[in-house]
């Protein structure tokens, strides 16, 4: 796979697409992460000489409304800030002035062209890759770097559309993700175990499939766990349960032994309710939110004798602070001498907003992209990359 090192950027406009999509509530960005992630790669081509030309997408745009409220100008501030230089900021995605403000460019300098998808007003032309958009991105650097990993599970104008045109490689952070996900999808050190929770079944089979042949346990807990409780035949109150696959864990459960569920449960009488209690036995009326201690105890006992541990999704409703205990408590498991991959989403957010981020080897920035890569897919944006 070729990567920015590959290149000679000196006096070359470099299109770099960058993930911008940050939190921001009126005009104020809530965590600057992801612009953070972004540096390394940035300022390795201003370093090296190139005219530097970013794009992201941020939100979504369906209507004109929804224009101002996702331009990227406080991105550029904030980036400004980060870099500690001028950054240009042009609030347009294509025309003459986008255009002279590029040749104008000297090397070093960072141009950021306002959101790739105020052009999905126009028929979704970024966001179904529309081949004219493409080739006019493309028309306006010399070379494409594509950096943005929790957007390369899409084939959109501004990263596949443009590779297809361009010499392309990948930036330092989809190399630091493929780099830490890929060896342990695809040769982990045993005994390898994987954690999955979150609230359906339904999101996770994908990722199931491709992993439980790999793994050597599969600890199942949140609301996905009550699927496969049920189809053991037993009493899950009100928990979340998703009917039609009641079949496929039935099949699960009956063709491995691998899967590990929740022997215990904080449960409670009501979603508003501030009151729970642990219980071994789910009643016909309670909805059952967290693992109890016995499961940890559990889950635990598995962890510690891992030598590589995956983990998808939060194994109880961690938003609420009554049942943060499994989360928090799985997060507290691992330890430096076990490779730990979190995929990107609520557990990764988890770990983060717990402070365990130490803890662990590597948490994915992609949500959705992620979750593709531990399914085994290829991701179009990344399987476009040096294809020329
Ligand atoms: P996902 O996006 O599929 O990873 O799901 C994450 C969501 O699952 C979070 O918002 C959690 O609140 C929710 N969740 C986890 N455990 C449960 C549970 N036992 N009951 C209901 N929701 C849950």
């Amino acid at each position: 796979m070729k990567t920015i090192r590959d290149f000679d950027l000196k006096d070359k406009k470099v299109i770099i697409r960058v993930d911008f999509n940050v939190p921001i509530k009126d005009g104020i960005i809530k965590d600057d992460n992801r612009i953070k992630e972004s540096l390394e790669t940035i300022n390795y081509a201003i370093n090296h000489d190139a005219k530097v030309i970013l794009l992201s997408h941020l939100g979504r745009i369906k209507e004109e409304s929804d224009l101002a409220k996702n331009s990227l100008l406080p991105v550029s501030i904030r980036l400004s800030e980060l870099l500690k230089k001028k950054v240009i900021f042009i609030n347009k995605t294509r025309g003459s002035e986008l255009e002279k403000s590029i040749n104008n460019m000297q090397n070093g300098d960072v141009l950021l062209m306002e959101n790739t998808r105020y052009e999905d007003l126009d028929g979704k032309k970024e966001s179904s890759n529309d081949l004219e958009l493409g080739k006019y991105w493309a028309s306006l650097g010399d070379i494409f770097i594509n950096d943005a990993f929790g957007t390369s599970h899409r084939a959109h104008a501004s990263n596949v559309g443009i590779a297809s045109i361009l010499p392309s490689g990948i930036g330092f952070l989809i190399e630091k993700e493929l780099n830490n996900m890929l060896p342990v999808i695809e040769n982990p050190h045993h005994p390898f175990t994987v954690i999955m929770g979150g609230s359906k079944v339904s999101d996770k089979i994908g990722v199931i499939d491709n992993l439980i042949n790999k793994c050597d346990y599969l600890l199942i807990g949140g609301g996905m766990a009550y699927t496969f409780l049920k189809a053991k035949g037993e009493e899950i109150g009100k928990s979340l349960f998703e009917e039609e696959y009641l079949d496929y864990c039935k099949k699960l459960l009956n063709k491995t032994d691998k899967i590990i569920l929740p022997v215990d449960h904080v449960v409670s009488k009501d979603l508003e309710s501030t009151e729970c209690t642990v219980k071994e036995a789910i009643a016909s009326d309670d909805i059952a939110l967290d693992i109890g201690p016995k499961t940890i105890k559990l889950f635990e006992k598995y962890v510690h004798e891992s030598k590589t541990i995956v983990w998808n999704g939060p194994v109880g409703m961690f938003e609420n602070p009554l049942y943060q205990n499994g989360t928090k408590s799985i997060c507290a498991m691992f330890n430096k001498n076990q490779t730990v991959i979190i995929g990107g989403g609520d557990s990764a957010s988890a770990v983060i907003n717990l402070g365990y981020k130490d803890n662990v080897t590597h948490i994915s920035t992609g949500g959705g992209a992620s979750l593709e890569l531990l399914e085994g897919k290829e991701l179009p944006g990344i399987k476009v990359i040096g294809e020329l």
